[in-house]
């Protein structure tokens, strides 16, 4: 099966890494080397932050409602190749054919909203304390961005950024994922074909830290947007608070999941089941800690663990296959690390806990049970298929567990009480709590993190708000 080799997009063309470097490729679910992507050179990141610089000054100048015709021209397009664009993505990512069209779709979805968003930032007039000042409060775009997205949605992390940027009037250079780098060069492509201006968008690729170190110290670039884990995050706010640069940032999560003892409980493991197991659990706002009301416990884990364990799981491109790979090598022993030890420390597994077949990144979707709070993947986020449950029996406990760690990206509860529901939705510190139902991101919505798990909206009118400036004209007539 045809799969292309990515390059560099710089300054609008498409080009190979000056010195002519590129990394391999591989098929998660194969093993198999599948194609090379460039690797970007100082050089090329010097000309990309260049050209971001000059295509910045095009772009601003550009009237709104002309820039939001590109985008929906790009929407356009990335919805006429959705189909070997998923194929692309399922080849190099490993997720379901079916999740990778949706997540292609999505991405179209989300361009057609921010496209119109783009012609709804406002400034506005504040009455002033005398006849002859009029204040004006104007929005600009804060300049070129640079951008560093990963490899779990490597359409749809992109699309969230790119869409900020362009709608607010800022160019962007994408650092996408070197695993999955065509589906994003697909992407990228569409925007270039609708018309984006040179320089407005760029693409590179590389050795991640050299990237990064050499952008955000850049003087063309102006602000940084990253998603990845929150210890890479903060080395990266970190520098870029050195040069005093704008930062968004969408980290890693370890999202609660309150069962309450009066819960539809078919419906919580529908939901939170169907969200745990999505693209293999590679997913930063999966639920990850199963908090269980103790008179449910034992029935909501033995239905969990049935859901879980009919998954069908193999190659992404076979049609019946419902949860792909992992994405890379890492995950496979970070998931075998994860369950061996909450095993060793006194959980019950209760299905999974093993590769389950030979070649390619595969981890059989696993549910633990009575996870002792001190087992690592109680503590640390799993980012993978692997489900722990523990049980409680007052809501404080359980409120009290959820907001324990560090992080506050995704929260999820089932009840049936709607003070129960308003208890949770005032209590638990997470960004996004989802009440009776999985995720749902859509791009009218806030996406955004507490404490450890970032800050800055991805969705929403806050997410154009992250790229501008805001400015004051005062002026009194003489
Ligand atoms: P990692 O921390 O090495 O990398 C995570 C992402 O950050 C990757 O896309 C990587 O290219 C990028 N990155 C790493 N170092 C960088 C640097 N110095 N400058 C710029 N970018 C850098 O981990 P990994 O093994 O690739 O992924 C596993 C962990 O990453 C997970 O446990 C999860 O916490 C996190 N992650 C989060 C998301 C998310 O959606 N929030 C997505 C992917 C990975």
């Amino acid at each position: 099966m045809s799969y292309p080799n990515t390059e560099l997009l710089i300054n609008g063309r498409f080009c190979a890494a000056a010195d002519g470097r590129t990394l391999e490729v591989v098929n998660p679910a194969t093993g198999k080397s599948i194609g090379t992507v460039a690797h970007a050179s100082t050089e090329d990141l010097q000309r990309a932050a260049l050209a971001a610089r000059a295509g910045f000054e095009t772009w601003r100048k550009m009237p709104a409602y002309q820039r939001g015709r590109i985008m929906r021209d790009a929407a356009g397009r990335l919805r006429a190749n959705a189909d070997e664009t998923a194929r692309l993505l399922t080849l190099e990512q490993g997720k379901p054919l079916a999740e990778a069209r949706g997540e292609i779709d999505r991405s179209a979805d989300i361009v057609e909203w921010f496209s119109e968003e783009a012609t709804r930032v406002y400034g506005r007039i504040v009455p002033a304390r005398d006849s002859a000042t009029r204040n004006m409060v104007v929005k600009d775009p804060v300049g070129p961005v640079a951008a560093f997205t990963p490899w779990n949605f490597p359409i749809n992390q992109i699309v969230r950024k790119v869409c900020g940027a362009l709608a607010a009037g800022c160019s962007i250079v994408v650092k996408a994922p070197e695993e999955t780098p065509a589906a994003p060069a697909a992407l990228i492509r569409a925007f270039v074909e609708a018309g984006c201006p040179e320089g407005v968008i760029g693409l590179v690729y590389g050795v991640p830290s050299e990237i990064s170190e050499y952008l955000i110290a850049h003087p063309a670039i102006r602000k940084i947007s990253f998603t990845g884990s929150t210890a890479v995050g903060k080395q990266l706010a970190a520098l870029a608070g050195s040069h005093m640069k704008r930062v968004t940032m969408e980290l890693g999560g370890h999202a609660p999941v309150i069962v309450a003892e009066d819960a539809d409980l078919a419906l919580a493991v529908r939901a939170a089941g169907g969200t745990k197991f999505r693209n293999a659990g590679q997913v930063c706002v999966a639920p990850t800690r199963f908090l269980v009301h103790d008179a449910v416990a034992d029935e909501f884990a033995a239905a969990l663990a049935r859901h879980a364990a009919e998954l069908r799981v193999g190659d992404g491109l076979d049609a019946a296959t419902q949860m792909g790979p992992l994405a890379n090598t890492r995950r496979v022993s970070a998931m075998r690390d994860l369950t061996s030890d909450a095993v060793d420390r006194g959980a019950k597994l209760l299905t999974g806990g093993a590769s389950g077949s030979e070649g390619g990144n595969f981890w059989q979707p696993t549910v633990l049970a009575d996870v002792p709070l001190d087992a690592r993947v109680f503590n640390e986020e799993p980012f993978g298929p692997v489900a722990a449950i523990r049980r409680f029996s007052t809501l404080d406990d359980a409120i009290g567990e959820a907001n324990r760690l560090p992080y506050g990206l995704a929260g999820y509860a089932f009840t049936r009480s709607l003070s129960t529901a308003h208890r949770l939705s005032q209590d638990v510190a997470v960004g996004m709590l989802w009440i009776n139902q999985g995720a749902n991101a859509f791009p009218e919505l806030p996406f955004v993190g507490v404490g450890d798990s970032g800050y800055g909206s991805e969705g929403g009118p806050e997410a154009v708000e992250a790229y501008l400036n805001t400015r004051l004209v005062s002026s009194v007539s003489v």
